[in-house]
C-alpha cells in the first residue's frame, strides 16, 4: 500500500499545496433492459482486423446456457468460460494471459468481461497484461502500469460491486490481495443491461446488492468525504433502500440495483471504504471468503461505527430472509487471527478514512480481533 497522501483525494498538511486527484471515467456506456444485443455493432469497429479475435471472458455459470448463443462471435473470436466460485488470483490473469498470447498469432481486438465482480475484475487484469509485460503481480498497487491496456468492454450480470465503473481489479496475489489501481484499468466501454441479472440466485443478489449498499454506508460516514462523493453515495444508498425495503416490480429493482451498484462504485472512487472491507480482506486472504458475503459478515457486527447502516442492513436482511453463516472464525488459531489481522490492518486509508487520522488509538489489535471472534 502507498502512504496516505498517494491515496486520499486531498493531502491538506499545512504549507503543502492543495492536489486533487484526476481521475479517469468510462468514456462510453449504454444503459437499458435488453441492450445486450448491440454487441455485434458496438464492436464492430473495434475489430482491427479478420486475424484479431475479441476474447469473451464469461462467467461459468452461463455455460450451456440460452445466454451463450447471444454472444456476437466473428472470425475467430474465442469464448473462455471462468469459474467465479473463488475470488480472482493474480496466477488466474497469468493464466489467461499465456493462453491467448500463445493461441492467437495477431493480438486480440479486445476482451470482453461478462458476469459478476470477479470476472470484471479479471477482464480488466487481463487486458492491462496484455499490453503490459511481466507478471499480474508486478503491478498490485497504485500507478504501476506504463502502457493503455487493450480495448476491453465490462458487461455486469449480477449487480452491486461497482467493478464497472472503478479504477481497479483486486486481486488475490502470492503475498497479498491488492488491486491492479491504475488510469488504464478503467473499462473503455460498459453495457449496463439489466435483464441479464434475472438469473441471479436470490442469496449472491443480496450478497453483492449489499457490497454496493456499504460502499455507500462506508464512503458517506468515512473521513474522506467529499461533495463529488457525496452526490454519487446519496444517490447509491437511496436506490438501495428501495430495491431492499419497498415492494419494487422485478424489473423496476433490477434497474435501480444496477445504477446503484454505478452511482456506489463513482462514490467512492473519489473516497474510500472503510471497516468492513479491511475486515473482509482479511477473511477473503485467509478463508476465501467471497467479497459480498464478507462485507455481510463483518458488517452486521458494525454497530458501534456505523449505526443506522447496521440497522437498515438488519432490516433488509429480516425482510429478504437471509441466513447469514454462523462460526466462520470460530475454530481459528491465534495464529490465523494474527494473519486476519495483519491484513485488515494493512488497508491503512481504509482506516484513516473510517475512524481519522488517529485510528490506531482506537482499532487496536486486540478490539479487532474481538470484532472477528464475532464472527
Ligand atoms: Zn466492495
Amino acid at each position: 500500500m502507498k502512504t496516505k497522501e498517494e491515496l486520499k483525494n486531498r493531502d491538506t498538511t499545512p504549507n503543502k499545496k492543495t492536489t486533487y486527484r484526476n481521475f479517469p471515467m468510462v468514456p462510453r456506456v449504454i444503459f437499458g433492459p435488453g441492450c445486450f444485443s448491440q454487441l455485434g455493432e458496438i464492436l464492430l469497429p473495434k475489430r482491427k482486423n479478420s486475424d484479431a479475435p475479441f476474447i469473451f471472458l464469461i462467467d461459468d455459470f452461463f455455460e450451456n446456457q440460452e445466454f451463450a448463443s447471444r454472444i456476437p462471435l466473428m472470425f475467430n473470436d474465442e469464448i473462455i468460460f471462468v469459474s467465479a466460485e473463488e475470488e480472482p488470483k493474480t496466477e488466474q490473469v497469468d493464466t489467461l494471459v499465456a493462453h491467448i498470447n500463445e493461441k492467437f498469432d495477431e493480438k486480440p481486438s479486445g476482451i470482453i468481461g461478462i458476469g459478476g465482480g470477479t470476472l470484471l475484475d479479471l477482464a480488466k487484469a487481463v487486458s492491462i497484461l496484455l499490453n503490459n509485460k511481466g507478471l499480474a503481480k508486478d503491478y498490485q498497487g497504485w500507478d504501476l502500469v506504463g502502457r493503455p491496456s487493450l480495448y476491453h468492454v465490462g458487461i455486469p450480470t449480477v449487480s452491486g460491486t461497482g467493478a464497472e465503473v472503478s479504477r481497479t481489479t483486486v486481486l488475490l496475489g502470492p503475498e497479498k490481495k491488492l488491486g491492479i489501481n491504475s488510469d488504464y484499468t478503467t473499462y473503455d466501454q460498459v453495457i449496463l443491461d439489466p435483464d441479464l441479472t434475472r438469473t441471479v440466485p436470490k442469496d449472491q443478489w443480496f450478497y453483492t446488492g449489499m457490497d454496493c449498499f456499504i460502499h455507500c454506508v462506508e464512503s458517506l460516514e468515512g473521513t474522506y468525504l467529499n461533495a463529488f462523493s457525496k452526490s454519487y453515495g446519496e444517490k447509491a444508498l437511496e436506490l438501495c433502500k428501495e430495491v431492499f425495503l419497498d415492494d419494487l416490480s422485478e424489473s423496476e429493482s433490477r434497474d435501480k440495483l444496477m445504477m446503484a451498484s454505478w452511482h456506489g462504485g463513482m462514490s467512492i472512487a473519489y473516497s474510500q471504504v472503510g471497516i468492513a472491507h479491511a475486515m473482509s480482506y482479511g477473511l477473503s486472504y485467509l478463508l476465501g471468503t467471497k467479497h459480498g458475503i464478507g462485507n455481510c459478515l463483518v458488517f452486521q457486527h458494525l454497530g458501534e461505527f456505523y449505526p443506522r447502516g447496521v440497522e437498515l442492513f438488519k432490516q433488509m436482511v429480516q425482510k429478504h430472509q437471509i441466513e447469514l453463516p454462523q462460526g466462520t472464525c470460530a475454530n481459528l488459531t491465534q495464529d490465523d487471527f494474527d494473519t486476519l489481522i495483519n491484513v485488515a490492518l494493512g488497508m491503512e486509508a481504509l482506516w484513516e478514512n473510517a475512524l481519522g487520522p488517529n485510528w490506531k488509538t482506537i482499532m487496536t489489535p486486540k478490539r479487532l480481533q474481538g470484532l472477528y471472534e464475532k464472527i
